[in-house]
């Protein structure tokens, strides 16, 4: 594995690396966000209607611009700058802007008021509208820069190929960005599962986020070595160095493009990968990976805009399309993971203090059986359409108790479907002995588990340190429900975050996880890893971890494990 040579570096920063792989090059800051205003004086009563319509040319501006990226981008990177577009045309934050400004406020401050009011309404629905808020920043401080003649905040242009440093990204700013003139994104704050971390997996860009304040100490231009699987941001660095371990890096890249599955470690000891879907489209892309089939198919997300729940055979339908991309081979859906991050209008209760704490996935349907059984019925009724011998497995998402396990395992059984449960929730890995005997199978949702065994929200910039699936106590959790899966014959499979992670999934296998389930990019770099380790490696790696006391201790054990 490449890695970065210590005895070259005479000055270091380091954060939570999200994508591994090595760059060498320059580095660029995004543009500055601009000063927000002062109140100032009030508008004269004729001053306020020009003054509207100053705002509405900015809000103009800005959105025609972002539509012209949008129409040139592709994909997500287009849906990404649509929806900005969308929220920069927005009926009601333009109202409020405009009612500002009636009241006598300058447009600019009338922005910042109006941002302010949406940001603090997304941030008490909490989850993904949380994470909105920002988009709702980004798109103030476009209209403001618009609005002073300045220029717009966000991307450089990067005359050679740069080195991406941020305090974080907008998705405006990630989408479209050009993998060959970013080489690496670095930023101050972000988490695991941040936008950032998302779309630098998707461009298959090394990352590095959560480095805190230090990251300002480093100016633009000075080149830099990032070491995205390390997670570390190297200063003063030898250049013919640097540029060893980037050659190596891109060796291993290929290493990683011409790695064929099914995986196995250098002694033979099999793995199964498979892969995280959200839908059929993501499933006919997973289905061309390395993956042998689905280790997580998030029903939820198909419904997150839905006002009122699909028909048993609208809902067939639609899990028949994701079957359908994987023949035969094993696929597991999960049950309606709704609340908290994934709100479902016609699922999530209301309101609730804390809802990451509160009545979501399986918990919502002990309150309202039938949303369950008419989901089970119509999985049961696609798994039916497949052709003979397909393995279609089914979990719940949340359980904590034995009871909730053999609940679902019952209704599970009477569908003729195979039943497991997620293991997410601390109490079910301590409680391995009591969840298990009723179900056929397992898997540890890392995300959750880390969330809950920590004590920190998985969108929480700031906790990042906390909400990292390397914590010892959450390899402890994940070594307990390996252990209950041996002893109750049930595989045990990972299908958070974690199994993405190419040493971390050496770390798994090692603790006795027989399958790793992450998004269908990640597949081929963990299973050429694994190819090149031994089972006994990967047992002494997961003691080494299991046994460190921080995260990165147990990050960096592993890899000394390796000889890195
Ligand atoms: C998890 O919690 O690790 C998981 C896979 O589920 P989700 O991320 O959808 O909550
Ligand atoms: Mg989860």
């Amino acid at each position: 594995m490449a890695n970065v040579n210590e005895s070259t570096v005479s000055g270091e920063v380091s954060g939570t690396g999200v994508v591994a792989g090595i760059a060498y090059a320059p580095v660029v800051w995004v543009r500055p966000r601009p000063e927000l205003p002062e109140a100032g004086n009030p508008l004269r009563d004729d001053e306020r209607e020009p003054e509207m319509e100053r705002f509405l040319a900015a809000v103009e501006t800005v959105a025609e611009r972002l539509q012209h990226r949008a129409d040139n981008a592709q994909d997500q990177a287009a849906e990404v700058l649509k929806a900005t577009v969308g929220m920069v045309r927005d009926r009601g934050w333009q109202k409020t802007v405009r009612k500002n400004i009636t009241t006598g406020q300058r447009a600019e401050y009338a922005v910042v008021g109006a941002t302010d009011r949406f940001v603090s309404m997304f941030e008490s629905a909490g989850g993904l509208m949380a994470e909105r808020t920002t988009d709702l920043r980004d798109i103030r401080d476009r209209v403001i820069a618009e609005l002073r003649g300045e220029e717009e905040p966000g991307l450089p242009d990067a005359r050679q190929p740069s080195i991406l440093f941020a305090d974080d990204l907008a998705p405006a700013d990630t989408a479209g960005l050009d993998p060959e003139k970013f080489v690496a994104i670095v930023t101050e704050v972000g988490g695991p599962t941040s936008h950032t971390a998302i779309i630098a997996r998707q461009l298959g860009v090394p990352c590095i986020v959560a480095v805190g304040k230090e990251l300002h100490d480093i100016p633009a231009g000075e080149k830099v070595l990032v070491d995205g699987a390390a997670g570390t941001i190297a200063r003063n660095v030898d250049e013919s160095e640097a540029l060893k371990s980037v050659e190596e890096s891109r060796r291993q890249q290929e290493r990683i493009a011409g790695w064929q599955g099914p995986a196995q470690t250098s002694d033979g000891h099999r793995v199964q990968l498979l892969a995280n879907v959200a839908d059929p489209k993501a499933a006919t892309a997973a289905a061309k990976s390395q993956a042998e089939g689905v280790g997580l198919y998030r029903t939820e997300l198909s419904f997150l805009s839905s006002t009122s729940e699909p028909s048993v055979d609208e809902q067939a339908e639609l899990y028949g399309r994701v079957f359908d991309a994987f023949g035969t081979s094993k696929v597991v859906v999960r049950t309606l993971d709704a609340g908290s991050d994934k709100p479902i209008a016609y699922a999530t209760l209301a309101s609730e203090e804390n809802p990451a704490l509160g009545v979501r996935g399986l918990r919502i349907a002990l309150g309202n059986e039938g949303l369950m059984t008419r989901q089970l019925d119509a999985i049961a009724q696609a798994a039916q359409a497949r052709p003979e011998g397909s393995q279609t497995w089914v979990m719940a998402p949340m359980v904590a108790t034995a009871d909730e396990a053999e609940w679902f395992a019952g209704l599970c059984r009477e569908r003729g479907l195979v039943p497991g449960a997620m293991i997410e929730v601390p109490a079910a890995a301590l409680m391995a002995d009591t969840v298990m005997p009723s179900l056929d199978f397992v898997s540890i949702g890392t995300n959750d588990l880390t969330q809950y065994a920590m004590a920190a929200d998985r969108l929480s910039p700031q906790l990042a340190y906390l909400t990292d699936p390397w914590q010892p106590a959450v390899l402890k959790l994940i070594e307990l429900t390996c252990q209950g899966g041996q002893r109750h014959d049930v595989p045990v499979g990972v299908c958070g975050e974690a199994a993405a992670d190419p040493l971390l999934a050496c770390v798994l296998t090692g603790l006795g996880v027989n399958s790793l389930s992450a998004a269908s990019n990640a597949v081929a770099g963990v299973g050429a890893q694994l190819a090149e380790v031994t089972l006994d490696q990967c047992r002494e790696m997961a003691a080494a971890a299991v046994g460190s006391r921080s995260a990165a201790e147990a990050k960096a054990a592993a890899r000394a494990v390796l000889g890195d």
